[in-house]
């Protein structure tokens, strides 16, 4: 739901909030870089101030190691007492407190540790240690002692080289012991150093990475959506154009209804397009319509609806010019028998009625290619295309029987006289028009009701 609501929402919103969320993403991973790089900045210091010491402490316990190594076999030779201003015991004694001195140092260091509670915190490894010290001492206590006992001359002296041969083993072994472990915790520090380094050379690769990608994913979105957006619009355009171009409108009603999504800028835009397209289309339909009208007024009779004189002399010249060129033409005229007395006895308004029921009635029996004019009061004309002067005359009979039979109980009985003529060679619009009227005038003459050609 959040996410659909989170798609409609407004352009601005979508992309402040894909940038909250690639923001966060790179805070977090900037905070756990920061966090990594205390933890090696904590190492480090780690390093300067116990491992650097520790290791500069094992140094000089070596050195005083292969020193004391040398007194013994000097000791050994029996060469000591003469070349050395030292007794042997008391050179001896001498190294012991330098060693004890330089151990007494790294045991307050590895006491350090321990107390500090520091993040590579190996307790057991420093216990161990600690440990490996408090045997040395032993041993070295134990072996100042037979050495004392031996310059005294209490023992025999192959007891002696035994005794002491094996104490200086047991004493190496135990400084060795010491190196060992003490080699193990900077190993183990470096080793410390190492990982977490590269994990902050991960981290570093992972955080470039993200913001390139995100990055990309945020640009590629905003152009899609412009593109989608922009090619729907385009679409309506289209549409309205193609609409307007088929006079088509009637299918812009429905859009604005339709598009619920009106939220975001771009939609906004789109139904307000759409609102002007339907404006436009609406426009477009009245401008059509009232052209419509105007042609309707130009060219028809108000009263009637069929063609007006206007009309009447634009197509009998159009007509006269076809059947010059060899087409047949008819002309019948038409005149409503004492029209007047019509007026006079029913009034007005029911000669009205009969000017129309006469047209719908002629109308309805007349070729769509026959053209029906009113070209007076109560006379009209056809144009007969393509008809002959017989064919005219048998469609003239036609009318006046059928104005003769069509006796309604509204309307008055009436009746109507015809005059016929058909398109000679070198007739004008007069020549022709007046052969039409003769004819009439005949019919009227003979007593009206009839046909005369
Ligand atoms: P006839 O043609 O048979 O010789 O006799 P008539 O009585 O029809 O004579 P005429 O053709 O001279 O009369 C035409 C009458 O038609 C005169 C006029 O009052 C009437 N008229 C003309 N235009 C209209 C109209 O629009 N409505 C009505 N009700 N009458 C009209
Ligand atoms: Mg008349
Ligand atoms: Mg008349």
């Amino acid at each position: 739901m959040n996410i659909i609501a989170w798609y409609n929402s407004s352009l601005s919103r979508r992309i402040s909030s894909i940038f909250a969320v690639l923001l966060t993403i790179l805070l977090m991973v900037i905070v756990f870089s920061i966090y990594k790089l205390r933890i090696i900045d904590s190492e480090m210091k780690e390093v300067a101030y116990i491992d650097v010491p520790l290791n500069q402490i094992m140094g000089r316990i070596e050195m005083l190691q292969l020193e004391q190594h040398i007194l013994l076999e000097q000791f050994k030779l029996k060469e000591t007492t003469d070349q050395h201003k030292r007794t042997p015991s008391q050179e001896y004694a001498y190294q012991k407190r330098q060693i004890k001195d330089s151990l007494d140092k790294a045991v307050e260091l590895i006491m350090l540790n321990l107390e500090q509670n520091h993040i590579r915190f190996e307790r057991g490894q420093h216990r161990q240690l600690l440990q490996e010290i408090e045997r040395y001492h032993e041993h070295s206590n134990q072996f100042e002692q037979v050495l004392g006992d031996v310059l005294d001359g209490q023992e025999t002296p192959l007891d002696k080289k035994v005794k002491l041969e094996d104490l200086a083993n047991q004493l190496e072994n135990s400084a060795q012991a010491i190196l060992k472990e003490l080699n193990k915790l900077t190993d183990d520090t470096s080793r410390y150093t190492e990982k977490h380094e590269q994990e902050f050379y991960w981290i570093n690769i992972a955080l470039g990475l993200c913001a390139i990608m995100l990055g990309i994913a945020l640009t590629a979105y905003i152009v899609r959506f412009f593109m989608l957006r922009i090619a729907r619009i385009k679409q309506d355009i289209q549409n309205l154009d193609e609409s307007i171009k088929h006079g088509e409108t009637a299918e812009y009603d429905g859009l604005i209804n339709d598009d619920s999504r009106a939220l975001d800028e771009f939609s906004q835009l789109e139904v307000e397009l759409k609102q002007m397209m339907v404006r436009l289309a609406q426009e477009i339909t009245n401008r059509e319509q009232v052209e419509q009208q105007l042609l309707i007024l130009a060219t028809r009779d108000k009263l009637t609806g069929v063609y007006n004189r206007h009309k009447w002399d634009e197509q009998l010249k159009l007509q006269i010019d076809l059947a010059s060129q060899g087409s047949p033409l008819s002309l019948i005229l038409l005149d409503i028998d004492y029209f007047k007395k019509i007026n006079d006895q029913y009034g007005h308004a029911v000669g009205d009625k009969v000017l129309k029921h006469l047209c719908g009635l002629l109308s309805n029996l007349l070729r769509s290619s026959d053209q029906l004019f009113r070209i007076g009061g109560e006379e009209f004309a056809i144009l007969v295309p393509l008809q002959n002067g017989q064919a005219a005359l048998q469609l003239a009979e036609t009318l006046r029987a059928a104005v003769e039979k069509s006796i309604t109980d509204v309307l008055p009985a009436y009746t109507v006289s015809i005059g016929v003529t058909q398109f000679q060679t070198g007739d004008t619009v007069k020549s022709l028009f007046n052969r039409a009227d003769q004819a009439l005038y005949c019919a009227k003459a003979q007593g009206r009701n009839q046909v005369v050609m």
